[in-house]
This record gives C-alpha cells, structure tokens and sequence, in this order.
C-alpha cells in the first residue's frame, strides 16, 4: 500500500509542497513541532533511511540544505534543526526544524494543530524563498 507521503507525492491527498525536483519532495509536517517545521522525503518509497542508496542518500541531504535555506529566510529562528525518526511514516523523511532553543526539536512534546491558513502562509514563504 502506497504510504501516506506517496499519496501528497501523487496527490493523491493534500500536502503544503515547498520545494519538489524529479527525486524528492518537501512539504510542512501537518502537526509541526513549530512554525515551519518541514519534511524532506524520497519520491522513491524506502522505509528506513539507511537502507537509501548512496546517490539517494547523499541527494536527499544535499535538497534538505537547499530546503534550510529557505525556512532559515521565512522563519524566526536561530538555526535549523535537523532529525530522522520514522518511527510512525515508513517512509524516509528528514525533519528540518527551525530553533529558537533545544525544546524546540523535542519530539515527546505537544505537537501543533495549525490551520490551512496557517499552513499556507508559511508554506508560501519558503516556497518563495526556495531556489
Ligand atoms: P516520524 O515517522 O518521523 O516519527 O514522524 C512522522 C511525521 O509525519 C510526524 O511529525 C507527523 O506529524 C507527520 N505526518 C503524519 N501524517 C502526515 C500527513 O498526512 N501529512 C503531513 N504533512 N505530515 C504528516
């Protein structure tokens, strides 16, 4: 069964894309940890990340940096934060969070419920700002 990030890839169902190429993808993670919180992900369906091939591998870290720069312009932040959980997609993605400070890019704690709007807004600015 197609995961949940092949479904925004075909769209299939609704996802806020940042930045695509031919290889990979980057939308806002739908309950962010803060404000631009973004996932950067494969087209090719891969569970876990050790498990990409290393032109893959080393492709999607090099469209996470593009992707960075990007939320660093649209984003209040320090800097941003970079993890690979995948513990709930079997997917691979690459968290990209923007950082104010260390509990921002706590995963146990309370997640976001952003909406559309909100989503759209700063979507509309890294997708702006991505190049
Ligand atoms: P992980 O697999 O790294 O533990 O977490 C998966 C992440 O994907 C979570 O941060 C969750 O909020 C996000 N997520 C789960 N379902 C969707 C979805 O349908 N759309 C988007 N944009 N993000 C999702």
């Amino acid at each position: 069964m197609a995961s949940i990030f092949t479904k925004i890839i075909n769209r299939e169902i609704p996802g806020h894309i940042v930045a695509e190429d031919d290889n990979y993808i980057a939308f806002l993670d739908i309950n962010p940890l803060v404000e631009g919180h973004v996932l950067v992900v494969p087209k090719e369906e891969t569970d876990y990340i050790f498990n990409l091939d290393d032109k893959v591998f080393s492709g999607l870290h090099l469209f996470s940096k593009k992707v960075a720069k990007a939320i660093e312009k649209s984003v209040d932040c320090i800097r941003i934060g970079v993890a690979v959980i995948g513990l709930e997609v079997p997917h691979v993605h690459i968290h990209l969070v923007p950082l104010n400070s260390m509990n921002d890019i706590n995963f146990s704690k309370g997640k976001l419920n952003p909406s559309k709007e909100e989503l759209e807004e700063v979507a509309a600015a890294i997708k702006k700002n991505f190049n």
